[in-house]
């Protein structure tokens, strides 16, 4: 009896602790060497918002769908793939080029609207990756632990949740950062409140756009966010499995261009895993990188600059199989 009432305690404590890091991440992680060191298991309490996101996309059934609600969409999905791409993996993650410390926080809250969880969770995670592509040590690798855990199953293990600020010494210097990251779910929310408000004042307003507060967090929200959050870790999945490689890396990494399409040219991923201090990732016309496409832009308005350029060696490989040629005149396409 004694010990059933100690492990209800214990598991009650637990969810306690669980449903506290829905709001405050950063909660009793002193001992971080403890919690990595945990076997990997589900934490359900943990993850409930996780799955309600994915639940919360069946509300189309009852609020249907009207094409501004399917625009919003489409255009949240786009704006915030490239907060994730351009922002938490090229500048956070990688430091590829500099922005100004104002702008650097804008883009951080843009990207926190993708509920990826905050800045430096992100960057410490993707760095860890780097560390130890598809090894024993890394956390989300489909050659170790098969494709499910490398794209969905990592993140909902306990020993994942925290994050290593030594790890990301260069972004914790920065308190607004460590905000955001701290409580991750401040933006999220902001951001699901202002899509009802934005839909009730169509519905209110233009009658005609067919649109309500409902549908709008319904499609703005958890279905643009569910389908974006699939996508990104497409890279952390299919792209160790599916695609071509140009580089002989120690990794699995691929170049895939249907994934460069729909991640904003993150598919090239054997390009980055070779070369992941530059910020194209993309290297010729034809790999297709949007996300390089809208930071080149915005560097010619002095929002950021200092773009770290491909490297000329990254031109002179030769095709591991059958068609060994030499590329000898790159320069036209490359930063
Ligand atoms: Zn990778
Ligand atoms: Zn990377």
């Amino acid at each position: 009896m004694h010990a059933i009432i100690s492990k209800l305690r214990i598991g009650l404590a637990k969810s306690a602790v669980a449903l506290i890091h829905w709001f405050d991440t950063d909660y009793g992680n002193a001992d971080l060497t403890a919690i990595r060191a945990k076997p990997d298991r589900v934490e359900f309490v943990r993850i409930a918002p996780f799955i309600l996101l994915h639940l919360g996309c069946l509300g189309a059934i009852w609020t249907g769908w009207s094409w501004t609600a399917i625009g919003v969409a489409v255009g949240l999905y786009l704006l915030r793939m490239f907060a994730i791409t351009g922002f938490y993996h090229r500048y956070f993650s990688h430091r590829t080029f500099h922005t100004s410390r104002p702008a650097q926080f804008l883009f951080a809250v843009l990207g926190a609207t993708a509920v990826q969880r905050g800045p430096l969770w992100w960057s410490y995670q993707h760095r860890h990756h780097h560390r130890h592509s598809d090894g024993e040590e890394d956390v989300h690798s489909p050659a170790v632990r098969g494709f499910w855990w490398s794209h969905i199953g990592w993140i909902t293990s306990g020993r994942n949740f925290p994050t290593d600020y030594s790890q990301v010494r260069d972004l914790a210097k920065f308190p607004e950062l460590v905000f955001l990251n701290r409580f991750d779910s401040l933006v999220p929310a902001l951001f699901a409140a202002a899509l009802f408000a934005a839909g009730h004042f169509l519905g209110e307003f233009f009658p005609s756009s067919g649109a309500t507060s409902w549908q709008l967090l319904v499609w703005g929200f958890f279905i643009s966010t569910t389908v974006l959050f699939h996508a990104t870790s497409s890279i952390n999945s299919l792209a160790h499995l599916l695609g071509k490689r140009r580089y002989e890396t120690a990794d699995n990494s691929r170049n895939s261009l249907l994934l460069a399409l729909a991640t904003l040219g993150e598919g090239w991923h054997n390009n980055h895993h070779r070369y992941m201090n530059v910020t194209r990732q993309g290297f010729y016309w034809w790999e297709v990188d949007i996300s390089y496409y809208c930071l080149k832009t915005l560097s010619w308005t002095g929002l950021i600059w200092n773009l770290k350029p491909v490297p000329l060696a990254a031109y002179e490989y030769e095709h591991p199989v059958s068609t060994r040629h030499r590329i000898s005149h790159p320069h036209s396409h490359r930063a």
